[in-house]
């Protein structure tokens, strides 16, 4: 008698989620890491839609959407969470992801408010409203979800510069601290991944760097059988939080940079 085939259950089989800031970056490159893994449906939010249908289109259309989302603005939070629950039914997991930054040379003696205003409403304000639209429609629908911010190495240190966008990625640590105690009795988990330097376009902005210095800077941060560092190894914890695979998991703070971390004061 032959052997019954057994295909192995891929990590995300069947989850329905929402990437933000998924037209780039980390983003980009986690909403194809989690349709290889299995997901049933990535929508991808952002507010480059250009971009984000074509990395929408690259996944292919029959798991992959695009919906334009600025996470500044509740209403459109909220109505992205809708939709996605009209298309597919439920909503499982929520990466909350997108972020901004700018270039750096500032100290808290020459602190632009304006800026700061800008780079809260993004950071902090708008993964709180990720935040708390996913847990609405996880609790509502009885699911047992799994909510991720990116918050990064500086969220856990100071920096020489960059007052506003550091006390941005504090505030998301809290959030998830908080998030998680509140939500743990209904199911949901919330947890963040923190990365140490990647080479997307916000890198670049926010440390005004070339290709090759950005490269002379990834190898001082990154010796030896630690780097390169790339938007793939955040992805693989990003679906590591987001699956069964870490259901005992909540309120915490994946570091994902090589060992970086006590290098973060390079990133002036
Ligand atoms: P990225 O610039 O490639 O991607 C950020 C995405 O967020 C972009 O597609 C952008 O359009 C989108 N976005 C910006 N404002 C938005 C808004 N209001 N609403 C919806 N989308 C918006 O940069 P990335 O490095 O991939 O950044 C992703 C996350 O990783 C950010 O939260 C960033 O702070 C964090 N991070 C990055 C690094 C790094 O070295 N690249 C390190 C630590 C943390």
């Amino acid at each position: 008698m032959t052997e019954p085939i057994v295909v192995p259950l891929k990590k995300l089989d069947g989850k329905v989620a929402i990437i933000t800031g998924a037209a780039s970056g980390i983003g980009a490159v986690t909403a194809r890491h989690f349709a290889d893994n299995g997901a049933l449906a990535v929508v991808i939010a952002d507010v480059q839609d250009a971009k984000g249908r074509e990395v929408a289109a690259s996944i292919g259309s029959d798991r992959c959407t695009y919906i334009h989302c600025d996470v500044t603005d509740e209403e459109q939070v909220k109505s992205l969470v809708d939709s996605t629950v009209q298309l597919y039914g439920r909503l499982d997991v929520m990466y909350s992801n997108a972020g901004i930054g700018a270039a750096s040379e500032q100290t808290v003696l020459e602190l632009d408010l304006s800026r700061f205003d800008k780079v809260m409403a993004v950071n902090a304000r708008g993964m709180a409203a990720c935040v708390k639209h996913a847990a609405h429609a996880m609790v509502e629908k009885g699911v047992r979800g799994s909510i991720v911010c990116t918050a990064s190495v500086s969220a856990e240190c100071g920096m020489e510069s960059q007052t506003d966008y550091t006390m941005s990625k504090h505030a998301v640590l809290g959030l998830v601290r908080s998030a998680s105690m509140q939500l743990a009795a209904r199911g949901v988990r919330v947890n963040c991944v923190s990365p140490g330097l990647v080479a997307t376009p916000l890198a670049f902005e926010i440390l005004k760097v070339g290709e090759e210095e950005m490269k002379a800077l990834k190898a001082a941060i990154y010796p030896g059988i630690n780097g390169p560092m790339t938007e793939k190894h955040v992805a693989d914890a990003v679906v590591f939080l987001a699956s069964e695979d870490s259901e005992f998991v909540t309120g915490h703070n994946l570091v994902v940079d090589g060992g970086c971390g006590l290098k973060a004061t390079l990133l002036k």
